[in-house]
């Protein structure tokens, strides 16, 4: 009896994160796999072939930067309804060669449009931040960007 009751218990809803490269402990961070033959990194949790050499791995879980570079951005000014706009989405380089795509946060959309020449290569770091919740109660974490001091 007490077997099937253990057995039974759900999970406590918590914290979710978005996608399953993206990991909430120790801290929020990026996840990525390495090629063993070239040293491509890729964001992924798990691959059969590297894009860039061919080989089919091994391939090994590395945990990625949580600073990079804006690479582009553009201010997305119509949404889904209930989406806020603007906002600003961008492609961000990590230093480990990977391209990530998000939200970035902490900043001014129209200020940016007015001045590009900011975005580009602004140094950003990961936050993590609370953007739904799902059916079981659980918050869905999802990775942003901000401007960081470097
Ligand atoms: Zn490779």
């Amino acid at each position: 009896m007490a077997e099937q009751a253990s057995a039974q218990t759900a999970e406590q809803p918590g914290k979710k994160p978005i996608l399953p490269v993206f990991k909430l402990e120790p801290k929020p961070h990026l996840v990525g796999v390495k090629c063993s033959a070239c040293g491509a990194v890729f964001l992924d949790v798990k691959r059969l072939a590297c894009s860039k050499c061919g080989a089919t791995g091994p391939f090994q879980e590395v945990q990625l930067s949580d600073k990079g570079k804006v690479w582009v951005f553009s201010v997305i000014h119509q949404s889904f309804p209930g989406v806020k706009t603007p906002y600003v989405t961008a492609i961000v380089d990590l230093p480990e060669g990977v391209s990530v795509k998000s939200n970035l946060v902490d900043v001014d959309p129209l200020e940016l449009q007015k001045n590009p020449q900011k975005a580009f290569g602004m140094a950003v770091e990961l936050v993590a931040n609370v953007v739904a919740k799902d059916r079981q109660g659980n918050e869905v974490v999802a990775f942003q960007f901000r401007p960081s001091a470097n």
